[in-house]
């Protein structure tokens, strides 16, 4: 059988590659499209120390890319080695590869690019009077005019491989990834100032912080100026520090989440990666309160140690190895989780007084980034003390701010009446709430202005909606959602208490309470295998549910916590979860969807008519709740509409 031989052809003997092919080679991995070009040319910038940088393009970068800089150049004798393929000013031995700090190093770039394009360079010195400019292709250097800096010019991309060039898509989908090319640095140094011009027109332009401003403010500005307003507006700040690492950025909060993984900007020592340990501790970070296949936005910049990772494993730099992987992934984990779980609503926010104006909607404030003054704390695992931050607009969280706008009701009956005729309305079966009613919840009227964060509760809406009042105006909960959190989040704190001390098989991790008279209900075989399948795991989860007949079962002990709720919902709706999640063990990695579904039968269904008292002890609750401010699903469980809102519904006050 010969068919399947390779065909024989006649050997050619070995050979060095031509210099020129080799560059070409390099090429492929190094330079895709015009936007690979940028990425270089401004990683190029950086490294000599730009402070302003300006690319301009033609063509969406095919025809053109100049990166102009006024960093501190090139000098005459060397320009020819800059597109020397391995020639390099940033390391001069492996010590210096494995602490590398640049962000260039391998000193292929320039010679990759010139060997499928027209490169030319001009550069100028601080210490040289004149510049000089390099034509790449001709190799002549003579003078000319600029003052101190570099300007890198690559024209004609792939004109000489039109293979390649063939793979670019039109001028506006490079022109796209050419700005995202800029973005990327341009998010993690907020110190260097930045413009793209395209076809002749300025295009973006973001000016460089000023040279006193702390990093934390200055990326805030840039955040707002590149991502746009709404980002700062729906994001908060992360900060967790660990000795030899930190990280710090911000995490749009859930409801900013998008369906594309489009704005997640993972930085590691400044560079742009993507970082498979990163993002998935971000994602991860979010599972909790973000559902379904939503993605969510950050800005996350972790600092490492440069001798803790290897950042030589890409071409292009986009990847990088951890020698700690599993610290990175925790830290940045725990960070965003930190950030996303402190119930913003809850008193121990702490709010600074911030001038009125803050209190304009962010995409009406021109500059919000300019209001954010975090500064880093040295503590080690430090939280962030970031109170000067603007905070979402879409929840009221500025407390104390807001007084100069609302005076007491007294002056203002208007607004006040609401809340004495609402109390009135208010009948209906009173059915207790399982959740404890704070004491001083009880005497909310004789405060006019509450200064609980969520407010007095004044009303209910078809069952569905808590009204409130807070100091800000009026607050609106979506009391299934919000009760579903709060019971999930308790539920989810008493497994992992009692979970750590019982090691053993049968504890009973969550408090139950006997049924005086057992709930039974007719069930399916496979109901009635499963409860008998997971008679422990039920046990651990504070439900006794056992077979009564072959096709009844019984529900004889509920959680403590889910008394009031419909024990055969509740028992069923565990059961199928439990069903799904069939093999044993799997409890653990379940464990948060049985509590959700737990959590989601125990809280108060809709139409059910509430005290006041009931809805004033929910918004405490909600409070101090760990992520209540979204359900179990992700969704908001309370808005604010401040008076300010109200009074421009009304046109009050034009
Ligand atoms: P690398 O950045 O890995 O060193 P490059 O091919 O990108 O390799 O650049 C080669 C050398 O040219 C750099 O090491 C640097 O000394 C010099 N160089 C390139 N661009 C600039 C610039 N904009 N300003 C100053 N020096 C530059
Ligand atoms: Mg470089």
């Amino acid at each position: 059988m010969t068919a399947n031989n390779p065909p024989t052809l006649h050997r050619r003997s070995i050979q060095d590659l031509p210099d020129e092919l080799i560059s070409q080679i390099a090429a492929g991995e190094v330079v895709e499209r015009p936007a690979s070009v940028v990425r270089e040319l401004i990683d190029n910038a950086l490294d000599a120390g730009a402070k302003q940088i300006t690319v301009r393009l033609l063509a969406g970068g095919v025809r053109l890319i100049s990166v102009e800089d006024d960093g501190h150049g090139i000098p005459a004798e060397e320009l020819p080695m800059a597109l020397r393929r391995h020639a390099t000013s940033k390391i001069r031995d492996l010590y210096e590869l494995e602490r590398v700090n640049t962000m260039g190093f391998r000193g292929e770039a320039l010679a990759a690019v010139a060997s499928v394009s027209e490169v030319c360079i001009v550069s100028r010195t601080a210490q040289q009077d004149t510049a000089w400019l390099l034509d790449a292709r001709s190799g002549e250097v003579r003078p000319a005019a600029r003052n101190p800096g570099t300007t890198l010019e690559v024209k004609e991309l792939f004109f000489s491989t039109p293979a390649r060039r063939k793979f670019l898509k039109t001028d506006a989908t490079e022109l796209a990834h050419c700005i995202e090319a800029v973005r990327r640095p341009a998010l993690a140094h907020p110190d260097v100032g930045f413009a793209i011009w395209h076809d002749g027109k300025l295009i973006e332009h973001w000016r460089a912080a000023p040279t006193d401003m702390v990093r934390a403010d200055a990326l805030a500005c840039r955040l707002g100026d590149v991502l746009g307003t709404d980002f700062i507006a729906h994001s908060l700040p992360v900060l967790r520090q660990l000795p030899g690492m930190r990280v710090y950025g911000r995490a749009g909060l859930p409801d900013a989440a998008r369906s594309r993984a489009d704005q997640q900007y993972g930085y590691v020592n400044h560079r742009f990666v993507r970082d498979k340990v990163l993002t998935h501790a971000a994602k991860s970070a979010y599972e909790d309160v973000l559902h379904g296949h939503k993605q969510p936005v950050y800005a996350l910049y972790l600092e490492v140690d440069p001798a803790r990772i290897d950042v030589n494993v890409h071409p292009t730099k986009i990847e990088v190895r951890f020698r700690d992987s599993r610290d990175v992934h925790q830290i940045v984990r725990h960070a965003v989780e930190d950030a996303l779980a402190a119930p913003r609503a809850g008193a121990e926010v702490d709010i600074k007084p911030t001038p009125p104006e803050a209190n304009q909607p962010a995409a009406s404030s021109h500059h919000t980034g300019k209001q954010a003054a975090p500064q880093f704390s040295s503590d080690t695992k430090a939280r962030a003390t970031y109170t000067q931050l603007p905070l979402p607009q879409s929840t009221g969280h500025r407390v104390n701010d807001l007084q100069a706008l609302w005076t007491p009701s007294h002056d203002r009956d208007d607004h006040s009446q609401p809340a004495v005729a609402a109390k009135s309305t208010v009948t209906g079966a009173v059915t207790q709430l399982p959740i404890p009613t704070p004491t001083d919840a009880e005497d909310g009227c004789a405060q006019p202005t509450t200064t609980w964060p969520l407010g007095r509760a004044v009303a209910q809406l078809h069952g569905v909606y808590i009204l409130a009042e807070n100091t800000h105006g009026m607050v609106i909960v979506d009391m299934h959602a919000a009760h579903e959190r709060i019971i999930y989040e308790r539920l989810k704190a008493q497994w992992d208490c009692l979970d750590n001390d019982h090691a053993g098989h049968d504890a009973q991790v969550i408090a139950s309470q006997p049924l005086l008279i057992p709930a039974t209900f007719a069930a399916t075989p496979q109901e009635v295998a499963t409860a008998e399948a997971h008679l422990e795991t039920l046990h651990m989860l504070g439900l006794e549910v056992v077979p009564f007949s072959p096709q009844t079962l019984a529900v004889r002990a509920v959680p403590a916590a889910l008394a009031q709720s419909d024990a055969v919902e509740l028992a069923r709706g565990v059961l199928d979860e439990l069903q799904q999640h069939e093999t044993s063990g799997i409890i653990q990695r379940a464990r948060n969807e049985i509590l959700a579904t737990m959590a989601c039968h125990g809280a108060v269904r809709a139409n059910r008519r509430l005290t006041l008292q009931e809805m004033d002890a929910l918004l405490r609750q909600m409070e101090t709740t760990e992520r209540s401010d979204q359900c179990n699903h992700g969704r908001p469980t309370w808005r604010q509409l401040n008076m300010k809102e109200l009074d421009a519904l009304f046109l009050r006050g034009r």
